[in-house]
């Protein structure tokens, strides 16, 4: 009798214990897919929601109740920061009321606040559109600035949860291999796109041309936060009677008629790229930068 009764304690203590650990989940906002799929590599156990999808653009979204709720909820908020998310997420902090992810110390972390940004301004005024004072945040496409994010990242982990340390020493170590493995392949794949010329819609891809040796000689936006209006439009048209460009380059949330437009008059190729990871089916940043490079080896010969 004795024996059976310590067997089903200990069976009733192992069933409270895997709950136990369920509940203790870590509950992580991310306001851009990017982060949320730096997460699974980080740390997969935990329960990770994206405020936006790689169809919205992350400079404007809708503080709906839904995400209000989830934000309330959450124990860490994972973000691009450099004011990427300046028009929503302080409405959002402000009405989900929750103080464990207010602190950039713990609970809220800016991937900007762990890189050297490119594009920093001293100066700015209401005539120059809407700049990103703090430098271009949209660095889901530097690897290596990526990198260093996701080793921050691991430690604010390791500080929110010390308990699962070991673990996301080894997902962060696990990472950093195949990551580093990785990019080696991309910059041999990617070497013939050295030194070419194309037009952008925004600064999105700032971080791809500038590792890749791209570069960006005319933006479909007359200015920042601005659509493509007739008149730049025109003046794209006589940049690419001078300048030779490879390609016209917009993303997922962006609007595609002007470049196409610009396209059609000049046979330049237009190229859609994913913004981020869930775009053009892809599944984790891996696959995000396989296509990436895939289509612009595609369309610039
Ligand atoms: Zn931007």
């Amino acid at each position: 009798m004795v024996r059976i009764s310590s067997k089903l304690l200990l069976v009733t203590l192992l069933c409270f214990g895997s709950v136990q650990s369920a509940v203790a989940k870590l509950n992580v906002f991310a306001c851009e897919p990017e982060y949320k799929a730096l997460m699974n590599e980080l740390a997969p156990n935990a329960k990770v929601y994206s405020a936006t999808t790689a169809m919205q653009d992350p400079h404007m979204i809708q503080a709906r109740p839904s995400l209000i709720a989830k934000l309330r909820r959450a124990d860490l908020l994972v973000c691009a920061g450099a004011e990427l998310e300046v028009g929503w997420l302080p409405m959002l902090q402000m009405k989900a009321a929750n103080s464990a992810v207010r602190n950039a110390n713990t609970g809220l972390f800016f991937g900007t606040d762990h890189i050297e940004t490119l594009d920093k301004l001293d100066k700015v005024d209401r005539s120059m559109g809407d700049v990103h004072a703090q430098g271009n945040p949209h660095i889901q496409f530097d690897p290596y600035r990526l990198l260093q994010v996701a080793d921050a990242l691991h430690q604010r982990l390791i500080k929110l949860d010390p308990e699962h340390q070991t673990e996301y020493q080894q997902n962060f170590a696990n990472f950093k291999q195949r990551w580093t493995q990785a990019i080696k392949g991309w910059e041999k794949k990617a070497a013939p796109l050295k030194g070419k010329q194309v037009i952008a819609y925004h600064s999105t891809f700032r971080y791809l041309f500038n590792w890749l040796r791209i570069k960006q000689v005319g933006d479909l936006e007359p200015k920042p936060g601005l659509p493509p209006s007739s008149s730049h439009l025109a003046s794209l048209l006589s940049l690419s009677n001078k300048e030779h460009v490879s390609a016209i380059v917009i993303t997922s949330y962006q609007d595609s008629k002007g470049g196409q437009w610009l396209s059609k008059k000049t046979d330049i190729p237009f190229l859609q790229l994913p913004a981020t990871v869930g775009a053009d089916n892809t599944q984790d940043l891996f696959q995000l930068y396989d296509t990436v490079i895939v289509k612009l080896n595609g369309a610039i010969q």
